[in-house]
């Protein structure tokens, strides 16, 4: 084992988008985050179960059984924390402490009593001593493992109590969650059940002015209408603020029903989160509802080309010239023309090989004049080709991209590749867009060879 662990400790080789790149001998051992920890872990865990099921298989302790004659569990593992069973006997636990302190000895790896707790399952008067001898605590059933409790009633709602109520605690960080219309448990003043403020904050003057504070929604409903009453009649002023109040929490209240309060997703029209109505309220509040998603996102494109699209419209790109922001030395110029700096507006557009796939993946009695960078490109698309109805016109960009940056990937980093030529690049390009658009049905009025009948 000793050689396995050296093994994948002097072997490790780091990638660079998904590509190997040269081989690093570890220093320093494994850090927690470390790939190699989970694995090492493992490794020796696995040596600590079997060697726990040998010392049970000798009759030092029991473990138990659901059913008769079935499979015996010992001990359970999860990650680093261990449950072990044994019958009620002071014998056992100690032969169970004296194994384990043995496999301190073998391994070295330590085992902290202070950290462990005896539980008992029915009545054990002697626990708390045994603890004492031993060092550790005891607990009671049931208690909170994996997030859940232990030995609590299967079937009890309770179970889940403290679930949710994590889940409240998170959930309550997002303002834009509103409780829903019931009112049952909901503060009327205090409560952000309508808007983003609850309405003490929006409404001083009527708040200072309600004779109960401490009202939950539904005390403020009655026979279908909102009821309010406040210490004094309201002066002029007071009526037009109670006027845009009223505008605010809407004419007709919630209706009351014996349904308990739930959380409801206000952006969407029935109250359940999706990631589209987040999307978009968030790009609306970035002030970046210009990004041309319509450009990156296409389902008839592999999401993974979509992806890279995106990081290429974002500049987020690993190009040499970010790499070298990042701290890392390397030889800079562009792989497929040698010539200069690589960036990735250059290696996707500028450059003689991007520009020579450009100008033979559009119509072909186009001029194509390169744009600045990729952004400028993606947000030009649309306009620049009228007919865009034709499906593969949004597929030419991604197809470029993706072509341009798996060949400067292996010649980059792969020793032995032979260079594809910029007439292979081409037809690699037209050959993806035409397999992308036969995939989604449509019949192949384009090949190779007659391109531009693709967007008649
Ligand atoms: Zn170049």
């Amino acid at each position: 084992m000793v050689q396995m662990v050296e093994i994948l400790l002097l072997n490790s080789l780091f990638l660079i988008n998904g590509s190997s790149f040269g081989n690093f001998s570890s220093s320093r051992g494994v850090r927690q985050g470390d790939p190699l920890s989970p694995l090492l872990f493992n490794i020796a865990m696995e040596g600590f179960s079997r060697y726990l099921d040998r010392v049970a298989a000798m009759g030092q302790f029991s473990g138990f059984s659901n059913v008769h004659n079935g499979i015996v569990i010992n001990h359970l593992h999860y990650a680093d924390d261990t449950i072990f069973f044994l019958n009620n006997s002071r014998d056992e636990l100690h032969n169970l402490f004296s194994s384990l302190k043995c496999f301190e000895l073998i391994a070295g790896l330590k085992i902290n009593t202070t950290k462990t707790r005896l539980i008992s399952i029915g009545d054990c008067q002697d626990l708390p001593s045994w603890a004492l001898e031993l060092g550790c605590i005891t607990d009671k059933l049931p208690f909170i493992y994996l997030g859940l409790p232990l030995g609590a009633k299967a079937n009890s709602k309770a179970i889940w109590d403290p679930v949710l109520t994590k889940f409240d605690v998170r959930l309550s960080h997002l303002s834009k969650i509103s409780l829903s219309k019931g009112g049952g448990r909901v503060y009327f003043w205090y409560d952000k059940w309508n808007g983003d403020d609850p309405l003490n904050i929006s409404f001083p003057d009527l708040f200072r002015l309600s004779k109960d504070k401490y009202f939950i929604v539904a005390s403020h409903i009655s026979n279908g209408s909102w009821v309010f009453d406040f210490k004094r009649r309201l002066w002029d002023n007071e009526v037009n603020q109670f006027a845009s109040f009223l505008l605010r929490i809407g004419s007709s209240p919630p209706i009351l029903d014996n349904l308990t309060d739930t959380r409801r997703w206000s952006l969407g029209n029935n109250g359940v989160f999706s990631v589209k109505t987040l999307y978009s309220k968030l790009i609306q509040s970035d002030g970046i509802d210009n990004f041309p998603y319509r450009f990156v996102w296409n389902n008839k494109i592999p999401p993974k080309v979509s992806f890279l699209v995106w990081c290429a419209v974002h500049g987020k790109l690993n190009t040499k010239d970010m790499l070298l922001r990042k701290g890392m030395t390397l030889e800079m110029d562009c792989i497929m023309c040698g010539d200069v700096v690589e960036t990735a507006s250059h290696l996707l557009l500028h450059c003689k090989v991007a520009y020579k796939l450009w100008l033979n993946l559009i119509p072909s009695s186009w001029c194509w004049i390169s744009p600045q960078s990729l952004f400028h490109l993606a947000n030009g698309w649309h306009q620049m080709f009228l007919n865009h109805n034709v499906e593969c016109w949004n597929m030419i960009p991604a197809a470029i991209v993706w072509v341009i940056w798996g060949e400067r990937n292996v010649r980059t980093f792969e020793n032995k590749h032979i260079f594809k030529t910029d007439f292979d690049l081409i037809i690699e390009a037209k050959s993806l867009i035409i397999v992308w658009d036969t995939v989604f049905g449509h019949h192949i009025i384009s090949t190779e060879d007659n391109w531009d009948a693709i967007f008649s």
